[in-house]
C-alpha cells in the first residue's frame, strides 16, 4: 500500500512528555512517508495522544473520537488511533467503547508505531498497552519549534502518590543511557537548536535503573551527574529540567545548577499541599518544613531564581485547616507560576477509594481562593522583573501583534518586544523590560548577544 501523499494530524491532551511523545510519534509517520495537515478533517491517520491526570482531561478526546468515528463510515480507509495515558488506562474497553478505532498504543509503545500501523495496514484492529522496555528512537521527532527541544531523560515513575495515575499509565522508571541522551543534544546543536529542556515525570530518580558508569572520566549514577555530563554539549546554549521531587531534591544540585552558566534559574517542585498530615496521606514522602528549605537553599544559592509548583486543593479529607495550610506556604513562598488543580478521583488510585471524598462545591471554592491568591502572588512577583535587563530567547513571532517577537528570560516569563523574527529567531537579545504583567514581559530590545558557546 503506497503510503505517499496521505495525511496525518496529531492531536495532543497534557503534559510535556506527551508533547514530546507527540513530535515522536510524528518522526515515525513522516519516516513513513505521512505528511502534516493542520485540519484533522483532511487527515487520512488521526492520532490523539491522551491525558488522564484528571477526569475533564480524559473525558476531552471522547467528543473528538466522536466525531471522527462518524466520519469513519464515509471514510472507511480514515485511520484511527488513541495514544497516551487514557490508552493505557482503558485499553480493550476503548474499542468497545468506540468500535471505529484501529489502534489504542500506551505510551511506552510511541516510538514502535510503525509496526503497530503496518499491522493495522493488514487489517488487524491492535491494542498495545503491554509494558515493554523502551528502546532508543529510529526516526528523528518532528519537533514544533526550531529554537527549544524536549529531550526525555526518565520515562515513568516508581513513586507512589496516592492521587496519580502515572505509575499506572506510564509504567516503572526506564532511564536513558547518558551517551544515547548526549548523542541526541549534540544531534540538536548541529541542528541549530539553542535550548533544551530534559524532561522527566520524576527527573530526579534519573539514573536509579541504571548501573553506574563512567564515561570520559565522569562517574555518572544520577541526575547531578548527568547535568554535568550534557552541560557542554556544543550549540546548546541554555539547558531546563522538569519535574523535579521534593523527596530527592539535593543541595549537589542546587549547586550545580547555580555553578553550571547554561542552567536556567528557573526550577518546576511540586508541592502539591502545605499540610504535612495531607503529604503524608498523598504519600509525597516530605514536609512543607523540608520544602521550605529546598526554596530557601535555592535563593541561597540564586537569589532571582524563578520556582514554579503544582498544587492539588480538596484531597480527601482536606480540612478548612489543612487547605489554610496551602495558603500560608504559598502566601511565604511567592511562587512566579503555579498550576493548581482540585482532586479529581483516578481509576486504579488508592485516594480514590476513599470515603472521606470532599463535595464539589468545596473543591471549586477552595480552587477559586488559591487561585485568587497566586494571581496577587504572581504579579508581586513580576514586579522584580520592571526596568530590568533581562536575556531573551526568541523562540517566534507574537502571534497577536506580528511586529513583535516573543521568547522566555532564563526565568522562563514569556517575553514580547519589537523585532523581525527572521533575523531574531534562535538568538539570544538583551531586553529592557518597560511594561510587566502577571505571567508576561514586554520590552524594548537592547542588544543581541553573540553565540558564547561555539
Ligand atoms: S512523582 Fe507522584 S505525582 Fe509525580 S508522576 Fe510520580 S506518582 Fe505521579
Amino acid at each position: 500500500m503506497t503510503t505517499s501523499k496521505r495525511h496525518y494530524h496529531i492531536t495532543t491532551f497534557g503534559c510535556q512528555m506527551n508533547k514530546a511523545d507527540s513530535e515522536r510519534m510524528a518522526g515515525v509517520l513522516e519516516d513513513m512517508g505521512f505528511e502534516w495537515c493542520e485540519d484533522p478533517n483532511n487527515a487520512d491517520v488521526i492520532l490523539y495522544n491522551t491525558c488522564t491526570i484528571r477526569d475533564n482531561a480524559e473525558q476531552k478526546v471522547y467528543s473528538y473520537l466522536g466525531r471522527q468515528a462518524k466520519r469513519k463510515h464515509e471514510k472507511p480507509d480514515l485511520t484511527l488511533i488513541v495514544a497516551g495515558c487514557v490508552a493505557q488506562q482503558e485499553g480493550e474497553a476503548l474499542l468497545r467503547r468506540v468500535p471505529e478505532l484501529d489502534l489504542v498504543m500506551g505510551p511506552q509503545h510511541a516510538n514502535r508505531l510503525k509496526d503497530l500501523l503496518e499491522s493495522v495496514f493488514d487489517g488487524n484492529q491492535v491494542v498495545a498497552t503491554d509494558s515493554v522496555h523502551i528502546i532508543e528512537d529510529i526516526t528523528q521527532p518532528r519537533r514544533d519549534s526550531k529554537v527549544t527541544a524536549w529531550v526525555n531523560v526518565i520515562y515513568g515513575c516508581n513513586e507512589r502518590c496516592t492521587y496519580c495515575v502515572v505509575p499506572n499509565v506510564r509504567g516503572v522508571e526506564q532511564s536513558r543511557t547518558p551517551s544515547a541522551i548526549r548523542a541526541e543534544m549534540e544531534e540538536l546543536g548541529r541542528q541549530g537548536y539553542k535550548e533544551v529542556t530534559l524532561l522527566g515525570q520524576n527527573i530526579d530518580a534519573y539514573g536509579r535503573d541504571l548501573p553506574g558508569t563512567t564515561l570520559e572520566g565522569r562517574h555518572l549514577h544520577n541526575f547531578t551527574d548527568l547535568l554535568y555530563y550534557v552541560h557542554d554539549v556544543p550549540g546548546i546554549e541554555r539547558l531546563r529540567f522538569a519535574t523535579s521531587h521534593p523527596r530527592y531534591f539535593t543541595e549537589r544540585l542546587i549547586k550545580a545548577c547555580a555553578e553550571l552558566p547554561k542552567v536556567c534559574e528557573h526550577f518546576h517542585i511540586p508541592f502539591q499541599s502545605g499540610d504535612n498530615e495531607l503529604l503524608k496521606a498523598m504519600a509525597r514522602g516530605y514536609t512543607h518544613e523540608k520544602y521550605r528549605r529546598i526554596i530557601d537553599t535555592i535563593r541561597r544559592y540564586m537569589p532571582d531564581a524563578s520556582i514554579s509548583a503544582d498544587a492539588i486543593v480538596g484531597f480527601p479529607g482536606e480540612t478548612e485547616a489543612q487547605f489554610e495550610n496551602t495558603l500560608k506556604l504559598v502566601e511565604d513562598i511567592g511562587f512566579d507560576m503555579l498550576n493548581t488543580a482540585a482532586y479529581s478521583p483516578r481509576p486504579g488510585t488508592p485516594a480514590a477509594l476513599w470515603d472521606n471524598q470532599l463535595s464539589e462545591e468545596i473543591k471549586s471554592d477552595r480552587l477559586q481562593r488559591l487561585n485568587h491568591l497566586v494571581n496577587l502572588k504572581v504579579a508581586e512577583r513580576s514586579q522584580r522583573y520592571f526596568r530590568r535587563i533581562e536575556e531573551v530567547l526568541v523562540e517566534d513571532q507574537n502571534p497577536k501583534d506580528q511586529t513583535q517577537v516573543m521568547g522566555r528570560t532564563g526565568g522562563n516569563r514569556l517575553t514580547f518586544f519589537s523585532g523581525d523574527i527572521k533575523e531574531l529567531q534562535g538568538q539570544l537579545v538583551k531586553v529592557k523590560i518597560t511594561e510587566v504583567r502577571p505571567f508576561s514581559l514586554t520590552g524594548e530590545p537592547v542588544e543581541v548577544k553573540q553565540a558564547l558557546f561555539v
